[in-house]
């Protein structure tokens, strides 16, 4: 559920009209809803209650200061993947215990910054990130928490560029060799292997595929202390899928998320880490765009809007769906099947094909629901376009938390070579 709702006719983000926000800071712009990140925030970790639990927002789902400052002031910790997200999930006040440090090709340069800042848990992907953080943690007299990152092997189901935990995939460790990397991470100086962390992949629409991870995963722990490995930390990742499509049958509840988790794991005696991206903010923000012409071909019709794929990339990289809303609440039932695309010159840059909207005209207003993950996280200036704004509301009151570039700050970094004029 969100806060996006039609009053008097207008599209609101809580008590805020979307008209009024394009007024003011005009379109495209991303507008996000505090009562629904909070709302988010809240039900999922009521689903995990009576497990020792602590929930790191993945932050490259939104790595917006504001939204990440809402969700560390509402106690989450941060999942991080690079030392920029490291960086601002501190800007942000993040507790460095409550941070967990992911990612498949940390540089030497992140992982010091890491030790330096004190981060909570390093997820480990491979034997060689494993021995290089080994002597920089040595080198700085430095112990960290470590966990390896196990593939389980396990199809997600989702959409084949957003699942991670198939052996064919980058990631993780394979599972049937991480007992071995285990007794080798005992022996290292800086490392303590007290921890096993996995993530199977993005918006999974199914319980099963977790539930066969998870079991997995148990079951390693339960080998690995056999062992004299002394596991205390399991990190099951993020990955719950969302609603984007109100057609279809709704994902699985984070309060049956939270049933099966305590099935799987009640009784290890171990705390568990939770790292949802898509599931808190997906729902919590909107694209909003403009219409700017309506192009008619013999067997097309063209809603070509002023937003592109360099600012939603998610229907051009993965075929994602997202319901289109007018922000005027149409006054008939009368619909018209129309393409919607942006102006990037890419055929790709398509946000529906045949969706069946209101008769719309130039001028017009329409947003692309659930853009809050993956959506201002991914974007660029393809196109040399300025990055959207950002815009937070709460309540009755709206904040820009980025605001538009101008043209001199896009271009502020470049530089003619000395031998040009
Ligand atoms: C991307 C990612 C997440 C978040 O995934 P969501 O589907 O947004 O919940 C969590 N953990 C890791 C390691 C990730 O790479």
């Amino acid at each position: 559920m969100h806060h996006f709702t039609y009053r008097n006719g207008v599209l609101h983000a809580e008590d805020v009209s979307i008209d009024r926000i394009a007024a003011e800071v005009g379109t495209p712009f991303y507008c996000y809803s505090d009562a629904t990140l909070t709302r988010h925030y809240q039900v999922f970790t009521d689903a995990l209650a009576g497990l020792d639990a602590t929930v790191c927002f993945a932050v490259k789902a939104n790595s917006n200061l504001a939204v990440v400052r809402t969700l560390v002031g509402l106690g989450a910790g941060c999942d991080v993947v690079s030392g920029g997200e490291l960086r601002l999930a501190l800007k942000a006040g993040a507790d460095p215990r409550k941070i967990v440090f992911s990612g498949v090709g940390k540089t030497a340069d992140e992982l010091k910054l890491a030790l330096a800042m004190g981060v909570g848990q390093i997820n480990v992907e491979s034997e060689p990130e494993l021995d290089q953080l080994s002597a920089i943690a040595n080198a700085a007299g430095k112990t960290v928490r470590v966990a390896l990152r196990v593939n389980p092997d396990v199809d997600a189901g989702s959409h084949d560029k957003i699942s991670t935990g198939r052996k064919e995939d980058k990631f993780g460790i394979e599972w049937t060799l991480a007992p071995q990397l285990y007794r080798k991470a005992r022996t290292l100086p800086g490392i303590a292997p007290t921890a096993v962390a996995v993530h199977i992949g993005s918006q999974i629409t199914e319980l099963a595929p977790f539930e066969a991870a998870f079991t997995r995963v148990r079951d390693l722990v339960a080998l690995l202390r056999a062992d004299g490995i002394d596991i205390r930390h399991v990190d099951l990742g993020g990955g719950l899928g969302v609603p984007y499509d109100h057609a279809s049958p709704p994902p699985p509840t984070p309060a049956a998320y939270g049933d099966m988790v305590r099935r799987v794991f009640g009784n290890l005696g171990c705390a568990l880490a939770f790292e949802p991206g898509r599931l808190i903010v997906g729902n919590a923000g909107i694209l909003v765009t403009c219409v700017t012409l309506i192009k008619e071909g013999t067997s097309h019709r063209f809603t070509v809007v002023d937003a592109g794929m360099n600012d939603l990339v998610r229907p051009a990289m993965y075929d994602a769906h997202h319901d289109v809303m007018t922000i005027a609440q149409p006054r008939t039932a009368e619909t018209v099947a129309t393409d919607v695309v942006g102006p990037v010159c890419e055929s790709s840059d398509r946000f529906a094909r045949s969706v069946l909207l209101p008769i719309l005209a130039p001028g017009d207003l329409i947003a692309f629901m659930t853009a809050g993950a993956y959506g201002s996280s991914m974007s660029s200036t393809y196109n040399s376009r300025p990055l959207v704004p950002e815009v937070l509301v709460k309540g009755d009151r709206f904040a820009v938390v980025r605001r538009r570039p101008s043209f001199d700050e896009m271009t502020a970094l470049e530089q003619l070579p000395p031998w040009i004029g």
